[in-house]
């Protein structure tokens, strides 16, 4: 079910849990400012999610709320992460979902690192 990118932070969701450690979770990255995690339901060979460990919604919030230093850490580690992926030479996507009509169904801002094989279109054409 899609969310509104703009609700109030709900302590509630999958994510807050998994960085509370009360559901597991396959790590490939952590730092202080990112955990980064095999998506449960991979759309292609590789599909990590990578998330600020700050309490934000959606890229609309993190954008406008979250320090420079988190932004300049949760950048870095997203490159990091898809360097270490080994996807810098075959490409890669980033996909960050915002509110209802992108389908975001975590409330919790997290950026999708997608690749292992050539991704198609950036949107398929209806
Ligand atoms: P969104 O649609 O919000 O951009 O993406 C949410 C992503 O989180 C989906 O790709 C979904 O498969 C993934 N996801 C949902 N619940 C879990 C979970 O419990 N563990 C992991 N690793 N991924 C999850």
């Amino acid at each position: 079910m899609p969310v509104s990118g703009l609700s109030p932070y709900d302590d509630a969701n999958v994510f807050a849990r998994i960085l509370r450690g009360e559901i597991p979770n396959r790590t490939v990255y952590e730092d202080e400012w990112v955990l980064a995690f095999h998506d449960i339901s991979p759309q292609a060979p590789t599909h990590v999610l990578v998330i600020p460990k700050g309490k934000y919604v959606s890229f609309a919030d993190f954008s406008a709320k979250a320090s420079d230093a988190e932004i300049a850490g949760f950048t870095r580690a997203v490159g990091k992460v898809a360097q270490a992926l080994g996807l810098e030479e075959p490409g890669y996507r980033l996909i960050a979902n915002m509110g209802e009509h992108s389908g975001q169904e975590v409330p919790h801002f997290h950026m999708h690192i997608v690749g292992g094989r050539p991704l198609g279109r950036m949107v398929p054409l209806a």
